[in-house]
């Protein structure tokens, strides 16, 4: 691996260096190929034989150096103060395949100086949903951490039970969080400078250029962040916990707590069980993202030439940016040109999927039924299944949109039509019922179901002979959702 350990030289108020406190016992959970292959992680021997060691806090090789993150950060809308890595180590950063930055951070390494009333662990649970997450959002092409494996253990852990300790070897581009600037602002503000210097050259090199680098970052950062929420619309995801601490400078997704991906369309749709207000609602992601970045920027006042006015600058790209990326995301999964009329068309769509709970990921792939009848048999199925889901009134609704619909769709040459649906339209998405069942298995010592869904999300846009009824399914409409709390 080509080790770049950079955070290391910061101020030394920023971070603590320590080792991971071992667990008892670590084993094998699963190991991604893919991320060990993109990181260089598979040319070292060493790394290769111990990663179950190294996981599990026994054995630290000598190139890591692992330190705990300062950040404060604001949670659920309120000022929370100083939070920091209560139960994470940056184990060391690392430039990959593609000369791109890469941090190894272990997930449930035991107490720091933030661990605050915590213990410093994770459970296989929570570990199982994060990998399986950065895993699915990877290959659904949407800017996400992900993780090179993770291990359990013999340790045990209290939550609502006693549960196994594990932990997980998460890999983000990076891991400085908006809460980073907002505890140097509290902490220690004669480091932003030097501070912001790092996040630039660290992560936004190509700002040097400009004439304005500083103002060129935040507008940079603003503008990743939008697309990354135009992502999660456009797929179903809910981040569930969008505090300032859980948002990424990079516009990469990170920190799975209860998360979900949609299944029956409801915008209003929480999937945080201790989301009691709903702040984090679905629909509402792309405020928060706008909100969480409004609380961010203007630390940056205190930089020489960066005034409230520099700021609203930086800031007011993020509607536009969100817009555009998704209103054509939205085309594409409908096999549109992006223009006007096509998005009344969608819009209506979304209207029908609400008003009769239609699967969201579903319904979309059902559309490859009407548009390529002939082409795939499980298209043609989920099609069946969604118009038989409609109501008398609904069949109408229906019979008229799809006609106005399929003469929308050969304004594109249908080749292009197709691959775009095929292509912006997964078949498999973690279902919260499919993560359930792998860490049911898994708690019982059966990694295979992991190992199953792993695969089957490798390939998350191709029809699969390893996936079963129970993958695609939605629950049926009204079915009290599986409670997903915050405690991991
Ligand atoms: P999260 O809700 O996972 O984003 O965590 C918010 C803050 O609480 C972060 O500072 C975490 O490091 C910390 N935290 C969460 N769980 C634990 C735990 N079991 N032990 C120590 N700190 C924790
Ligand atoms: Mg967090």
């Amino acid at each position: 691996m080509r080790y770049q350990n950079t955070y290391v030289n910061l101020d030394t108020r920023l971070y603590h260096e320590q080792p991971p406190t071992p667990l008892d016992a670590p084993r094998a959970g699963h190991f991604n190929a893919q991320v060990a292959q993109q990181l260089g992680w598979t040319d070292n021997e060493d790394l290769m034989t111990n990663w179950v060691e190294i996981l599990g806090g026994q054995y630290v090789p000598s190139d890591f150096k692992p330190l705990a993150m300062a950040y404060a950060g604001h949670q659920f809308g309120q000022w929370a103060g100083q939070l920091g890595d209560g139960r994470g180590l940056l184990m060391a950063q690392v430039l990959d395949s593609n000369g791109q930055p890469q941090d190894l951070h272990l997930k449930g390494a035991g107490l720091t100086p933030y661990s605050r009333m915590g213990d410093g662990r994770a459970v296989l649970r929570s570990t199982i949903r994060e990998y399986l997450c950065g895993h699915a959002l990877t290959q659904l092409d949407i800017s996400s951490s992900n993780a090179l494996g993770f291990v359990v253990s013999d340790t045990r852990v209290r939550r609502e039970r006693i549960e196994a300790g594990a932990a997980l070897m998460r890999v983000a581009d990076s891991h400085i969080r908006l809460g980073h600037a907002e505890w140097i602002a509290s902490f220690a503000p004669d480091l932003l400078g030097e501070f912001t210097d790092y996040m630039i050259d660290t992560y936004y090199p190509e700002c040097r250029d400009s004439d304005a680098p500083i103002a060129a970052f935040l507008t940079s950062v603003v503008e990743r962040t939008a697309r990354m929420i135009a992502d999660w619309q456009l797929i179903g995801f809910a981040h569930g916990v969008m505090n300032t601490d859980n948002l990424s400078i990079t516009g990469s997704t990170l920190d799975f707590g209860p998360f979900g991906f949609m299944e029956r369309f409801n915008p209003a749709w929480i999937n945080n069980h201790s989301d009691h207000t709903g702040r984090y609602a679905y629909q509402n992601q792309p405020a928060i993202g706008h909100w969480n970045l409004n609380v961010w920027l203007p630390h940056f006042m205190r930089l020489q030439g960066i005034s409230r006015e520099t700021l609203s600058e930086c800031l007011a790209p993020y509607e536009s940016t969100f817009m555009q990326h998704y209103q054509q995301g939205l085309c594409r999964k409908l096999g549109l040109p992006h223009q006007s009329d096509s998005l009344s068309l969608a819009f209506e769509w979304l209207t029908l999927l609400e008003d009769n709970l239609l699967d969201y990921t579903n319904s979309f792939r059902a559309l490859l039924g009407l548009v390529a009848p002939n082409d795939h048999p499980y298209e043609q199925k989920l099609l069946t299944t969604m118009t038989t889901e409609l109501s008398l009134e609904a069949q109408q609704v229906w019979q008229d949109w799809s006609i106005r619909y399929l003469a929308q769709v050969e304004q594109l040459p249908i080749e292009q039509a197709i691959n775009d649906m095929r292509t912006n339209n997964p078949v498999y998405v973690l279902r919260n019922s499919m993560a359930q069942r792998a860490i049911t298995a898994a708690e019982q010592g059966q990694f295979e179901e992991v190992d199953r869904v792993y695969r089957l999300l490798a390939n998350p846009y191709h029809i699969q002979e390893i996936a079963t009824d129970l993958d695609t399914s939605a629950p049926a409409p009204n079915v009290p959702q599986m409670p997903i709390s915050c405690s991991s």
